[in-house]
């Protein structure tokens, strides 16, 4: 356990950011998806012999914990496995969203929500960071009286979420083809680039002290009389007390090895991006078939509303009674196909077990780079061009896909583990990550040091899964 007494955390350096910086980002829209394995390393380490604590896997999750502990002058080794950012937490819609949060997410991601803003000066880069809210577009009566259910949860917590109705969704959202029955808005809600953001904050991070250690992945714990007492890597061991596995889609994998099991599963969501497009809304906003969000380079992120498919593997058996109440509420939202490609995490072929002097399954995939699907970029274009018809073609300039760690209460795991003594969990993200990230840093900082975390991390125990509690999906919406 490590304390430090929170006058140590040095004040936040403050930079405006420039509109050199904005005018750059317009003058650059994206091409292509700027992450592969070609990426260059950006952070070279080196890996140190000791850290108090370690931190493996460098998305959201990962990068804003360390920055906190760094805050509160802890050691901290940040280890990934390819590169910062480069799997779900650049792949995501780029959401800030506290509206359809789990009433036990809302208000850490109200506190994340400040954060941004502050880390958005802190940076001294444009993240792209706006508040231009974000919308849900109801056709059905169940959609709006899910809404009504959620607007009592935003109410007690104060958040500006309202409910609209027929004429205020097409006059929010004008150029629409179609009426829709009424909406849900939330005018403080934000967006951000993902992959600006996350890369931005790694470097900030780095400039505070923390140690990354890009292309490096963990490949097991070292434990002594059962406590942590190092994490091998593939480039050496690291001796530490205290370890965070925030490692998204490979979590489970990881854990597993260690006798941990987590009901984690991961599937593939399908995204597009369009180059600069007249602006038909500065926000985010989605129906059932198509959700789109403005972005800072003028284009827009598309995504099909709602479908993604999970490659069945060992795990999705092994974990299939956790998740009957998702599939029966939603039986058809998942497609299946039969097997994930080599490599994956829960692939037939994918070793359950390795040694740490060997190869293992991580540093074989650097950067988890799943193949769009053809059949969910046919359906943005017809939900894109459906919606606005104005567009005759929609100018796709890119595409790419991201696993995204679920579980089947669609809520994470944040906790220790009481079985392994200095070993805490933060994975699950379940789709909405990247808003709430900044916030989770900042609880997992300080369930790192032993201090009360400041929110109820009830709903996010390890234990919900085998102390007999019944599976409580959040909302879904
Ligand atoms: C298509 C898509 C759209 C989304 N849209 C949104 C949105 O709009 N808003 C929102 O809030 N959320 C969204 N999300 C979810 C959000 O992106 C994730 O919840 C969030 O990024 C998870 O962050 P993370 O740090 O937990 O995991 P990740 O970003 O997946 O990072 C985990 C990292 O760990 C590394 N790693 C794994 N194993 C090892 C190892 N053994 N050693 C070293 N490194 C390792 C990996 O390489 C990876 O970089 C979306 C996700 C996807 C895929």
């Amino acid at each position: 356990m490590i304390r430090r007494p929170e006058n140590e955390c040095p004040p936040p350096r403050l930079k405006l950011q420039t509109d050199t910086a904005i005018t750059d980002q317009k003058d650059h829209p994206l091409t292509a998806f700027p992450f592969t394995e070609a990426t260059p390393v950006q952070f070279h380490g080196p890996l140190p012999k000791t850290s108090e604590v370690v931190i493996v896997g460098g998305g959201i999750i990962g990068v804003m914990t360390a920055l906190f502990l760094a805050r509160r002058n802890v050691s901290v080794t940040l280890l990934e496995k390819g590169r910062i950012a480069a799997e779900q937490s650049s792949r995501n819609w780029g959401w800030i969203r506290q509206q359809g949060r789990d009433a036990d997410e809302l208000p850490i991601v109200i506190e994340a929500c400040r954060l941004w803003r502050q880390l958005a000066e802190e940076c001294g880069e444009d993240i792209g960071l706006r508040q231009t809210g974000v919308t849900y577009l109801a056709r059905t009566d169940k959609e709006l009286a899910d809404f009504a259910e959620f607007l009592k949860i935003a109410e007690a917590h104060g958040v500006d979420t309202r409910l609209l109705d027929s004429d205020e969704v097409a006059e929010l959202i004008p150029g629409m083809s179609r009426r829709f029955g009424g909406g849900m808005t939330t005018p403080s809600d934000m967006r951000a680039e993902p992959w600006i953001a996350v890369p931005a904050i790694a470097r900030l991070a780095a400039r505070e002290g923390v140690n990354i250690v890009e292309n490096c992945a963990a490949r097991r714990l070292d434990l002594s009389g059962g406590r942590i007492s190092g994490v091998w890597t593939e480039k050496g061991r690291v001796a530490t007390s205290n370890v965070l596995v925030a490692s998204g889609a490979w979590t489970s994998l990881f854990l597993r090895a260690h006798g941990v099991s987590i009901p984690q599963l991961s599937v593939r969501l399908t995204v597009a991006a369009t180059g600069p497009m007249p602006e038909i809304h500065a926000g985010a906003a989605t129906d059932e078939h198509i959700a789109f969000r403005r972005r800072q380079d003028g284009g827009y992120t598309l995504a099909p509303g709602g479908s993604h498919q999970l490659y069945v593997g060992p795990d999705a058996f092994r974990h299939l009674t956790k998740y009957l109440t998702a599939l029966k509420a939603n039986p058809f939202g998942t497609r299946y196909l039969p097997a994930a490609p080599r490599g994956y995490p829960d692939a037939w072929s994918t070793p359950r077990k390795w040694d740490a002097d060997a190869e293992s399954p991580f540093e074989r995939m650097r950067v988890l780079n799943p193949a769009p699907e053809a059949s969910g970029l046919r359906a943005i274009d017809r939900g894109f061009r459906d919606l606005f018809p104005q567009f005759k073609q929609v100018p796709i300039k890119a595409s790419w896909a991201g696993m995204i760690d679920a579980m089947p209460d669609v809520v994470p795991v944040v906790d220790r583990v009481p079985a392994i003594p200095g070993l805490v969990i933060a994975t699950g993200m379940s789709g909405h990550g990247f808003g709430i990230g900044p916030g989770m840093g900042r609880v997992l900082s300080d369930l790192i040091q032993g201090n009360a975390p400041g929110h109820d991390l009830n709903r996010f125990r390890l234990s919900r899964f085998t102390d007999g509690s019944p599976i409580r999906p959040g909302p879904a919406i």
